[in-house]
């Protein structure tokens, strides 16, 4: 890659300007520069920080995303401003959008629909994952159709995840990642070590070790620590960018200009350019994420290759979704609430997350201040997604009694196997079920009521990483689980 001092810019034109360097962009480039010739600017706000950089540093970036916008409200939103953007703290599952997500409003009445559906991006979804040497699960083309296969095969499934897969084959699959199942040319295999937002091996696909052929490509110049400010506009187009470095503006002028900030900055940008109004910065939303833990009796978890070795579309499409939002249930391998204590069972559990996508609504915003900056403005998710999550708890209660395959349930199906009720108090302190239920009127917030009262052996306990919310949900089959939604990272994936 040739970074250029920036300042030296001021005044040229180019075929070409794209503000920003991470998914969207990158991969943007990436095809204009087989499709359509001329030179490409990036204009990046960030650094380049290698992954030696990232790892000795414990952190992807050295600006902050919290110092790039305001907000009163306390949630966070995270990102990386830096080149590569999000490819370099991701943690590289890479699930494609189902097919019914693109049709949300003509199959379910709700959201919008796509003006592509997944037919016409098929092809493109198999290039992305060309690049990113995706590990994937063949299985999975029952669901999403696929031209070519997975580039890598899948990640070794856990125990747990091997029951799922027998008992839903139809639903049940290894995740697909971009944390490397065989080694590459650029990556080592993942050896499941768990801290995937910067991978000491090296084994996720970041721009770092993928996408600095298409930087360091003769045609393309970076603009590094380069603030895109506004476009101007030139009649009815944009004719220019302004953006910038070391406190100074600069202006580039340009054929074709390419924005992909994000979520936030994107808008940020259109605004201050005079180019806002209408639907601009309204609609921001991120999927929620509750982490539940199913306790087992005498089958071990933990023995997958990666970090996250399960995805269950049990509870994804369907007519629920007129109703509440569509929950993905992933099921982790690394021991979010720990191990347990008790002897000989420290690996007897399984982490879940549960996900649930959010629609647009228009009181959540981004706008900017009279400086300029990014102010967001988060009220809550939509009814919709919260409904989703109460429903998703509800139903992913892991009912060991009922047949595989029915209704919306997630048959954990080992019935003999899994959890016993002496589990909801197992001293562990405060990640505890029954510490996790203080306002529980149901006899089975007290511990070694489950089996007397004929429940399923099994017995979720949930954790608040962030304590923000609560949800609460009562199972049909009367378990209570209390939990928080949580800001999960999986964003704006589900609904356009
Ligand atoms: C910790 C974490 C884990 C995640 N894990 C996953 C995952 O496993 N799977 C998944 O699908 N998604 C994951 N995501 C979400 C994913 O990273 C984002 O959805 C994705 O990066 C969005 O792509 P983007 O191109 O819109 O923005 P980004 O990737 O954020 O890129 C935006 C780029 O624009 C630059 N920029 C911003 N403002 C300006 C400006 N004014 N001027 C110039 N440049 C600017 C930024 O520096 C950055 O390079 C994760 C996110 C986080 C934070
Ligand atoms: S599980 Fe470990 S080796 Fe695999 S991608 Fe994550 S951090 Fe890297």
């Amino acid at each position: 890659m040739r970074p250029i001092d920036p300042a030296t810019l001021a005044g040229q034109h180019f075929d070409t300007v794209v503000v920003g360097s991470g998914f969207g962009a990158a991969f943007f480039v990436h095809k204009l520069l087989e499709r359509r010739p001329g030179r490409v600017l990036i204009v990046e706000w960030g650094r380049h920080h290698p992954h030696d950089w990232q790892v000795a540093h414990g952190m992807n970036s050295a600006l902050s995303a919290d110092r790039t916008y305001r907000s009163d409200s306390a949630k966070s939103w995270h990102y990386t401003v830096a080149l590569g953007g999000g490819t370099n703290c991701w943690f590289g599952q890479a699930p494609r959008f189902h097919p019914s997500d693109f049709k949300l409003r003509s199959r379910y009445g709700v959201g919008n629909d796509w003006p592509i559906d997944y037919d016409e991006l098929e092809p493109y979804y198999g290039e992305a994952e060309a690049i990113m040497a995706i590990s994937g699960d063949p299985d999975m083309t029952a669901i999403f159709p696929r031209s070519t296969p997975y580039p890598q095969p899948p990640h070794h499934l856990t125990t747990p995840d091997r029951i799922m897969k027998k008992a839903q084959p139809e639903a049940h699959f290894a995740m697909p990642t971009a944390r490397a199942r065989v080694a590459t040319e650029q990556r080592p295999a993942c050896c499941a070590s768990f801290t995937c937002q910067r991978c000491p091996a090296d084994a996720k696909f970041t721009a770092n070790n993928g996408l600095m052929p298409t930087f360091g490509d003769e045609r393309v110049t970076v603009a590094l620590q380069s603030k895109a400010l506004r476009y101007e506009g030139a009649g009815n187009s944009i004719g220019a960018l302004v953006f910038e470095h070391a406190g100074k503006p600069y202006r580039v002028t340009g054929d074709l200009f390419v924005l992909g900030a994000n979520a936030i900055q994107s808008p940020a940008i259109l605004q201050r350019s005079s180019m806002g109004g209408g639907l601009t910065g309204k609609g921001l939303h991120e999927s929620l994420g509750t982490h539940v833990e199913v306790l087992l009796d005498g089958m071990n978890g933990f023995d997958g290759s990666t970090i996250t070795t399960g995805l269950n579309f049990g509870l994804y499409d369907g007519g629920h979704r007129s109703e509440y939002g569509a929950a993905l249930v992933y099921f982790e391998n690394r021991w979010t609430h720990g191990l347990r204590a008790e002897k000989g069972r420290w690996r007897q559990s399984v982490p879940l997350m549960i996900v649930t996508e959010d629609l647009l609504e228009d009181r959540n915003h981004v706008t900017v201040d009279g400086k300029g900056e990014a102010v967001v403005t988060f009220v809550a998710p939509s009814d919709y997604a919260e409904r989703g999550q109460v429903e998703g708890l509800r139903q992913a209660a892991p009912t060991a009694r009922t047949a595989p395959g029915r209704g919306h349930r997630l048959p954990l199906a080992a019935a003999d196997r899994v959890a016993s009720s002496g589990h909801v108090a197992d001293g562990r302190g405060p990640g505890d079920v029954g510490d996790r239920l203080p306002d529980d009127p149901s006899p089975l917030a007290q511990p070694g009521r489950g089996r007397q009262l004929g429940l399923p052996d099994m017995f979720l306990r949930q954790s608040q990483p962030h304590g923000r919310r609560t949800v609460a949900a009562r199972g049909g089959n009367g378990l209570k689980m209390v939990g928080s939604c949580t800001e999960h990272w999986d964003v704006a994936r589900r609904n356009p």
